[in-house]
């Protein structure tokens, strides 16, 4: 048995990133970047005025101005602003040449049909210099960045049409045991319901990997052994509930063996999911998960997602937020780190009604967990713990 800790390096040093990929960047959400992205251009691409209103001299905002030209966005402006003249301009038209100022159209009155003046005795610039968001060749994202909306935005923006992306890990699950049935239809006596490789999927999907669900397999070697060498074909990893403890039908260590893999550890310091394995065969990679529900999820949140963001190219860096506690965590065994799902009332942390592993319904109520560490007793009224937010 080795601490959680060291099981987090273990699995981070054994990963291999995915080869890369050009994709268009319309494609692009939720990957990773295999490499910088530069602009092509300054933006703004020209001074450009930041309001609807006139472009003038600040030396003549006191005196009646003459319009000479009416600038619209995407229109180049054709005349100078000389003294007692200004432009009339439209939010991300360029400024004339001339101009060192753009005064609102709220704040400008009518003299007569070609002339105006400024009602306010001072103005901002109002205007967006060249370049000062971002210099043409600047580095824009940088290699191992997801791409959300504002990263399509900025590839957009700056003419890059396609991206180099980490190739997005293939993931096999299976749900392992023999009392397991699919959600539909009737249940015999004694069986339960698949949850965990519907669960697992969805993990799967909204940590940026492809998910495949091969379904149930019974506690037999013959079964586990065809649906392992089935899926590894078209995997990158194997995920597979249930079976991974010291039951007389917990066959998955040794039949994990059997196909080639290599155990990296089996038994990690944690509450809940002490029986998870790590196997290892060339690029191939192979996780047991115990079967309760709440020990996958968790086990999937904090070794398998970073797991696979690593081989995406990327470092996890989850949101922790620092909060109190509400009240007082405490637990009798402090050989492990321990889990819990918590709620967030005023600002503090509550730990839910949670009844051990197999309780699911509790994690649709939580916020997040709560981690705490080995040789802890007790977290105190006063005290503060780092929350992860699911
Ligand atoms: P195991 O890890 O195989 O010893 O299973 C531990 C507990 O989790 C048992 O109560 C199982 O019935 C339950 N369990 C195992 N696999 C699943 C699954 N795929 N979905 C929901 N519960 C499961
Ligand atoms: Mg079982």
């Amino acid at each position: 048995m080795i601490d959680f800790g060291e099981a987090y390096n273990l699995v981070i040093k054994n990963a291999v990133t995915m080869p890369v990929e050009k994709i268009p960047f319309t494609e692009s959400s939720g990957r990773i970047l295999a490499a910088d992205i530069h602009s092509d251009m300054d933006m703004p691409p020209f001074n450009k005025s930041a309001m609807d209103g006139y472009a003038c001299r600040m030396a003549d905002i006191s005196d009646p101005l003459r319009v000479i030209e009416t600038i619209p966005a995407g229109k180049v402006p054709e005349r100078k602003v000389e003294p007692g003249t200004c432009t009339k301009i439209m939010t991300g038209a360029p400024v004339p040449e001339g101009a060192d100022c753009v005064i609102m159209v709220e704040k400008t009155k009518s003299i007569d049909p070609d002339t105006i003046q400024f009602t306010e005795a001072s103005t901002a610039g109002n205007i967006c210099f060249k370049g000062e968001d971002i210099k043409a060749g600047d580095t824009v994202l940088q290699k191992g960045s997801p791409i959300r909306a504002q990263e399509i935005a900025v590839l957009a923006s700056t003419g890059c049409h396609e991206v180099d992306v980490f190739r997005k890990p293939r993931v096999g699950v299976i749900a392992s045991g023999t009392e397991l049935h699919e959600p539909g239809g009737e249940l015999p006596k004694g069986a339960i319901r698949d949850s965990n490789s519907y669960q697992l999927a969805a993990q799967v999907e909204k940590s940026g990997a492809k998910a495949h669900r091969f379904g149930i397999v019974k506690d037999t070697p013959a079964d586990i052994q065809e649906a392992i060498h089935k899926l590894e074909k078209d995997t990158d990893i194997i995920l597979i509930s249930g079976g991974v403890s010291a039951g007389d039908f917990d066959l998955i260590p040794s039949e994990i063996q059997k196909a080639g893999y290599e155990i990296v550890f089996h038994k990690v310091r944690i509450k809940p999911g002490m029986p998870l394995l790590f196997a290892v065969k060339n690029e191939k990679y192979c996780f047991g998960l115990p079967g309760n529900p709440v020990s996958s999820f968790v086990q999937f949140e904090y070794l398998i997602k970073p797991f696979i963001c690593a081989l995406m190219g990327r470092t996890y860096c989850p949101l922790q937020v620092k909060l109190p506690v509400g009240m007082a965590i405490k637990r009798k065994k402090t050989y492990r780190d321990t889990v819990i799902p918590i709620q967030i009332r005023d600002g503090k942390i509550h730990a839910m009604e949670y009844h051990g592993s197999a309780h699911i319904n509790a994690l649709t109520h939580a916020d997040g967990f709560i981690k705490i560490p080995r040789e802890v007793e007790a977290i105190k009224i006063g005290e503060s713990a780092d929350v992860r937010f699911i």
